[in-house]
């Protein structure tokens, strides 16, 4: 069924990809962007480009190094700088000297159905940005959620591709408007992690074109996308940097796209494949398939110098963008700098999306309060962000302990139980027990050794685990050549046997007091990125008594793994007594006037690298939940995870909450939010399933390198309603902290078709006796269902806000796309005859208002926009660039 340029069935053929000339040549989109013509008729880029030979060309089509591209003094080009990602700007380190506001990860963003606040975060990313030298962002994660076992879902706004497109779009205007340009990523089909490098995505393009193309092609007409990531996966057998059918035929021609398609991080395999396809930057560098392999491929006439002029003049004008001309770049290493330091809170008590509250057990009253039970081993060590390349070294994490207890200071005693772990790798030592053998200062010592164990360099830290993409200091190389050696005294809070774990890819030695007590080697993972979030492991038990100090010394001979980062990371904690931490937590709950329990992800659930290997809640927390249910009929579940988890234990709590992994703010957040001082403001972006066989695409390992979507449109909750199932929480689904009556729902007009956006006015009222803001949704179901098409989807959304007792009414615009489907025949979105119901509510499964439509006549639309998909809040065109 597919062609070589990777395109299903028959409309391959019709959208063959452009001469080299054409690309880029043109505004090619449905949509003009604004007054200002930034493409790649610029005559200042023109004479640029005229005045370059093919080897300066060629040479910015590569990276100068893992984070840079290449600067070109002759013409003033300094190198841009890129950074990960969508949930915080790491810069080019990832180390803890120089930290990051780290944010709501984007399935918490998603949770707010807030455009309005993920604009407002983007924007303030700016100035980290610029203190950080960052130029790009590479940001926002837009795939779709289209498995719940996928690794990096935490990464995606949700599994509705409206929703993420709403999303998307405003947090890339919002770094725009900050001077920031977005690389909205991984273009397309890169929805799963097991073996994502190679995997065959197998996607009918009506499929590609109503789900996965969304978020992308919103971001490209809507906000003028500066650059787009390509992913490492195949997409019906074209691998996508050499993909010319999505990225010349679709991104480029027929949006419109006019910034640059740069490769995800060593995805570029090929030199001509990639160079005629339409990819334009090769990342990272100085090594990769382009620099003189292309020059002697355009010397030799199998890719024309018009191609490689093509890219180039894009590069151009994003540097012109992000002002590369003229300037040096910013210091490298600076810090977080919010102007306002309460948004981050903001966000995260924005995104929690409470489920349940029996008996409105929650907020809780703190004057009625004398002691509540906090228990849970995210209570203690909450994970605060997914694994990979999202990752940011936080400024500081305040945790549900610490925030809660200061929250009730005065007020009632919070008693703290871990209750279970639910680590496979040692954990880090809390920060206080570590000292410095050295310097006495807190802390660790780092030291560098050459082959012959001389001291190469040495370093005083306060991070326990350590990561090198680019090199390591002092020159100690990959592959047996040196040494790291990670040295502490560390002091014993309690008495008893201690685990230590040594982790890192390679030779590794531990050492307490002297004496050598473990010693092994850590292979290679399976993906290089595992080697940040879960290296191997050797590990020694020894036992320390209360203030006892011991000298622990953990070296690394690193693996010969060019591709590959080095890693070192020191676990020490006290030896777990399972039936202890159980006996410890119901017994805290038995008399508290509460019960918080923070259960979820454990620190490598979720990350980039792999999929989970199931829905349930890692180690014995579901029994945990169980038994604190069991003996406080006040128990708050607070779950913190990306992702959906199984929740067995549902019907038997008083109150459910996802805090979802809400970034450094998380205490305090949560703090707010079970205290009533905020609303828990999120609606959910995915499904909660109540068991794993019921969820509509649970796979996610390839069958012989392909993954085949044979489940069509039917993903998340337009899987659930085509099935039957009904969910344990629906889409959409979240109560806030008052009640709601939706009174009416009145459309401008009855007949839908191309070009015609419905506009629609809903009118709710607050029922309850506190003011709120309920996320009013909207969605399009044929009044005929259709074997394999979703009963309903989801169409337009926006806020209402109102005192208790009052009115409010919200203008929703349903584009005239969410009447359409489609055609792969016709090779255009076709508007069939029909009725429709627009129905409103509060979830994908609660919906209280109707309006009948008609779609009267047969009508198709080659070049339908969706631009009309910007619902109630818009965001002002970005400035000029
Ligand atoms: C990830 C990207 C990331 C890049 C740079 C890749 O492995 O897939 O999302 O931006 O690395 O860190």
């Amino acid at each position: 069924m597919n062609n070589a340029h990777g395109a299903p069935g028959r409309t391959s053929g019709r959208a063959q990809p452009r001469p080299a000339h054409n690309h880029g040549a043109q505004n090619h989109g449905a949509q003009n962007h604004g007054a200002q013509n930034h493409g790649a008729q610029n005559t200042d880029d023109r004479d640029l480009l005229a005045g370059l030979g093919l080897d300066d060309k060629v040479r910015l089509l590569t990276g100068a190094d893992n984070w840079s591209t290449c600067p070109l003094p002759a013409i003033g080009l300094r190198p841009m700088v890129m950074s990960d990602g969508p949930a915080g700007v790491r810069g080019q380190t990832m180390d803890e000297r120089h930290p990051s506001a780290s944010l709501p990860c984007p399935s918490a963003l998603g949770a707010t159905w807030d455009p309005g606040l993920v604009g407002e975060l983007a924007f303030a990313l700016g100035p980290e940005a610029k203190s950080k030298g960052v130029d790009v962002l590479l940001a926002p994660t837009i795939n779709v959620m289209r498995t719940p076992l996928g690794g990096r879902g935490f990464e995606s706004f949700g599994e509705d591709p409206v929703l993420i497109a709403r999303m998307a779009v405003a947090y890339v205007g919002g770094l725009r408007r900050a001077g920031v340009a977005a690389a909205a990523k991984h273009y397309v089909g890169n929805d799963s992690e097991t073996q994502r490098w190679t995997y065959d995505a197998r996607i009918a393009e009506h499929v590609l074109r109503e789900l996965y193309l969304v978020p992308f092609e919103a971001c490209v007409r809507e906000a003028d996308l500066d650059l787009v990531m390509t992913g490492y996966n195949m997409v019906n057998g074209v691998t996508m940097t050499e993909h010319a059918w999505l990225l010349s035929a679709i991104l480029k021609d027929e949006w419109g796209f006019q910034g640059v398609a740069l490769s995800d991080w060593h995805a570029a395999r090929s030199t001509v494949a990639t160079a005629t396809a339409g990819l334009d930057l090769a990342m990272p560098g100085p090594s990769g398939p382009w620099g003189s392999q292309l020059t002697a491929a355009v010397r030799d006439g199998q890719v024309s110098e018009d191609e490689v002029d093509a890219k180039v003049r894009r590069v151009l004008r994003l540097a012109r963008r992000v002002g590369a001309f003229g300037h040096n770049g910013a210091a490298a290493n600076g810090g977080p700098v919010l102007a306002d330091p309460s948004l981050l809170r903001r966000c995260a008590a924005a995104a929690f999306t409470l489920l349940r509250n029996k008996a409105s057990v929650l907020p809780l009253d703190a004057g009625a309060l004398r002691t509540v039970a906090l228990i849970g081993p995210n209570a203690v060590s909450p994970i605060t962000q997914g694994g990979g390349s999202a990752t940011v070294p936080p400024v500081s994490v305040s945790s549900p302990a610490g925030a809660l207890t200061r929250a009730l200071a005065g007020q009632a005693q919070v008693i703290v139980r871990p209750g279970c772990v639910t680590w496979s790798s040692v954990p880090e030592p809390e920060p206080a027990a570590l000292r410095d053998p050295d310097t006495g200062e807190p802390g660790i010592r780092l030291e560098f050794r050459a082959e012959d164990g001389q001291l190469a360099g040495t370093e005083h830290r306060t991070a326990t685990m350590f990561t090198w993409w680019d090199g390591l200091p002092a020159g100690i190389g990959w592959g047996g050549r040196g040494t790291i050696v990670l040295r502490a005294r560390y002091r014993a809070r309690q008495s008893g046997p201690h685990v230590i774990g040594a982790g890192g890819v390679g030779w590794l030695t531990l050492e307490v007091d002297g004496t050598q007590v473990a010693a092994g080697h850590s292979g290679v993972p399976a993906d290089p990125v595992e080697v940040m979030v879960r290296p191997g492991e050797i590990r020694a038990t020894v036992d320390l008594a209360e203030g006892q100090e011991a000298e622990v010394r953990l070296s690394l001979r690193p693996e010969d793994w060019p591709q590959g980062p080095v890693a070192i990371r020191l676990g020490i904690v006290p030896a777990p007594d399972g039936d202890e931490l159980l006996r410890e937590a119901v017994e805290a709950a038995r008399t508290a006037d509460a019960a918080v329990v923070v259960v979820g992800s454990g620190p490598a659930t979720e990350s980039e690298g792999f999929d989970r290997p199931g829905l349930a809640l890692p180690g014995d927390q579901d029994d945990l939940v169980r038994r604190v249910a069991a003996v406080n009929d006040r128990t708050i579940v607070v779950v913190n995870a990306g992702m959906p988890v199984l929740m067995p234990w549902a019907d038997q709590v008083a109150a459910i909450g996802c805090c979802w992994l809400p970034g450094q703010a998380m205490g305090d957040a949560l703090a707010d939010v079970l205290l009533g001082h905020a609303e828990p403001g999120g609606r959910l972006p995915v499904t909660i399933p109540v068991a794993e066989v019921d969820c509509p695409v649970l796979h996610s390992v390839p069958d012989q390198g392909r993954l085949d979507y044979t489940e069509g449109l039917l993903i998340g909750y337009r899987g659930y309603d085509q099935a039957g199932i009904a969910p344990r929480f629906a889409f959409g689904h979240g109560l806030g902290y008052t009640t709601w009556e939706y009174r009416s729902a009145v459309a401008e007009s009855v007949a839908v078709g191309p070009g015609a956006d419905l506009e629609l006015t809903v009118t709710v009222r607050n029922a309850g006796t506190r003011p709120g803001r309920e996320v009013v949704q909207a969605y399009v179901e044929p009044v005929t269902a259709e074997e394999g098409r979703p009963v309903r989807t989801l169409a337009a959304f926006a806020a209402a806000t109102a005192e208790p007792g009052q009115s409010a009414a919200v203008r929703l615009t349903v584009p005239a796309r969410a009447f359409a489907r489609y055609d792969e025949m016709a090779g255009a979105w076709v508007w069939p005859p029909g009725e429709f119901a627009v129905r409103v509510g509060r979830s994908s499964a609660d919906l209280r208002l109707s309006v009948r439509v008609k779609s009267l006549f047969f009508r198709t639309d080659r070049r339908s926009s969706i631009r009309a998909c910007a619902h109630a809040q818009r965001w002002p065109a970005p400035p000029p660039g």
